[in-house]
């Protein structure tokens, strides 16, 4: 059921369709990117991005269709738009999961269903918020009046590739429930799906010029919306670098609303005096750390194993077998629990790290063999030990489908590891004695911890970082819809 998908990329890519704005897609007018398929590391196509007037026109149309028609006043109706839309994008789960995974390298029948289905729910999800939208009312002696959430206006959006499909879900849903208009600039290496989206919403009824996107790199497309003076709120996901980047664009233009969704290096705690087989943690574990080629913010990057050693070496045993077990393939087999990394720079650099990790004295625990052969950016599922501090993968977010394995004697010291990191987007802790599990969730301090399992929570629950992974503002949950709304006071002063 990917026939859609192909033709639309077939005539994208004919007519340089890089851009899609007041419900039209349209020829890109800026640089072009180079599509690549990196499961072969073969062109797909090259796509003209949009040029700098090409974001103003789009920032101009998404202006006017929310200044002038009555997306922004009628609830009831944009909630029965983004069912409708849910719908559409539950009906064509296969050809968006077929983009993301010739573009992304995405495994296509667990993008079908988790990445595509997290965007239905979203939709659904935030419908029923905006059907729900209730203000606060408030009286005294001086009068009475009400507090309402009222839409920004023109919400500006710059994605990341790890998850095209899923990540637009979790702005497009809440900020569309709101009432906002938006402009969408999908990462360079993963266009298509944001451009084949734009072309749903408009097939379920969303107003032409509420969702615009436009293909195209940063430093051009994602600079100019950043600094644009009529975007009111700009929503990004991606790295630390360039999220900073985003400040500096609003304090230097109009001071618009940012928020910033960024990295992490989530620890996976199993508290072995309360976990009554540790071996049966394994497999989750190596989901959490090699589940998307590793390439996730809440990916685990250290496993630590509180306890004592005889423990720990048959825990690190039972591990090793899994990260040996975890297959690598093709992104379209239905065997394939994780595909290729993004790009070649990525595998450089995923693979450079290990070697310095393990010329400073790292013991590989496990690295899996089994490769596909070509000129795909495989990278090796690998797991290690005795990571020597000062080495980039003692600090940085490595990324890719590797994660240390370190025990530690006490509860405490796991704790410090945690929360003495820069990062504090999310960490898993495997303690099934109640009261010990109540005093991790009190020590801890990240976004999301998840407990007896890997899990960023549901649509409902809010999901964002601490410290240095996350900037103002959440996704998911009513507080994401919250983060689209300016609050407005309105007083009637008593005669
Ligand atoms: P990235 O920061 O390199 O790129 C993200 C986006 O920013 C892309 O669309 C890119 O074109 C744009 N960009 C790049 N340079 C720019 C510039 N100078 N000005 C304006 N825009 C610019 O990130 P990435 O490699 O696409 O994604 C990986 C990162 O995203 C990781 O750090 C990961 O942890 C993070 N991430 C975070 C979350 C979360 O929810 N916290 C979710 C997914 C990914």
């Amino acid at each position: 059921m990917t026939e859609r998908a192909k033709t639309f990329v077939k005539e994208v890519l004919d007519g340089g369709l890089g851009v899609h704005i007041g419900g039209r897609p349209a020829a890109g007018e800026g640089t072009a990117v180079d599509l690549i398929n990196p499961a072969t590391g073969g062109l797909i196509g090259t796509l003209p991005g949009a040029s700098a007037d090409q974001v103003d026109e789009a920032v101009r149309t998404a202006r006017a269709s929310f200044s002038e028609g009555t997306w922004a006043q009628d609830d009831a109706g944009r909630a029965e738009t983004l069912r409708r839309l849910a719908d559409t994008v539950h009906a064509h789960a296969d050809d968006i999961a077929y983009l993301d995974a010739i573009e992304a390298g995405k495994v296509f029948h667990l993008s079908a269903a988790e990445d595509v289905e997290d965007v239905v729910a979203n939709l659904r999800y935030f419908a029923d918020l905006a059907d729900h939208h209730e203000g606060r009312q408030l009286q005294g002696p001086s009068g009475w009046g009400w507090v309402r959430g009222v839409p920004i206006g023109v919400v500006g959006v710059v994605l990341p590739w790890n998850f095209p499909i899923a990540m637009l879900g979790w702005k497009v849903a809440p900020a569309l429930a709101a009432g906002n208009a938006m402009v969408l600039k999908p990462s360079e290496d993963s266009v298509l799906s944001a451009l084949f989206f734009a072309e749903l919403a408009r097939e379920a009824g969303v107003p032409d010029g509420i969702v615009n996107v436009l293909a195209g790199d940063g430093e051009s497309v994602g600079q100019a919306l950043g600094r644009h003076d009529d975007v009111d709120m700009l929503t990004f996901t991606g790295s630390g670098e360039v999220g900073r980047l985003f400040l500096t664009y609003s304090a230097e233009s109009n001071l618009k609303r940012v928020s910033l969704e960024l990295g992490g290096r989530a620890a996976y705690i199993v508290d072995s005096e309360h976990t009554k087989d540790a071996g049966g943690t394994a497999g989750d574990i190596i989901g959490a750390a090699f589940g998307n080629a590793g390439q996730n913010c809440t990916a685990t990057s250290r496993i630590v194993y509180v306890g004592d050693e005889e423990g720990y070496r048959s825990f690190v045993d039972t591990l090793t077998d899994e990260a040996l077990a975890f297959s690598v393939g093709d992104p379209m087999s239905d065997s394939a629990a994780m595909g290729p990394v993004i790009n070649a720079e990525a595998r450089d650099r995923i693979v450079t790290w290990v070697d310095q990790a393990v010329e400073a004295g790292a013991t590989v625990l496990a690295r899996q063999p089994d490769l596909p052969e070509g000129d795909g950016y495989w990278v090796a599922p690998t797991l290690l030990e005795s990571v020597p501090e000062g080495t980039e993968l003692s600090t940085g977010e490595v990324f890719g489908p590797v994660a240390q394995v370190l025990r530690v004697d006490s509860r405490e010291e796991a704790v410090q590891l945690v929360n003495g990191e820069p990062y504090g987007l999310a960490s898993t802790v495997w303690c099934e004695d109640l009261a010990t599990a109540k005093w991790w969730t009190d020590q801890v301090k990240v976004g999301t911890l998840a407990l007896n399992g890997y899990s960023e929570g549901t649509v409902a629950t809010p999901f964002g970082g601490l410290r240095q992974s996350g900037f103002w503002g959440r996704d998911n949950g009513p507080e994401a819809l919250d983060g689209y709304r300016e609050l407005m006071t309105v007083w009637v002063s008593a005669p």
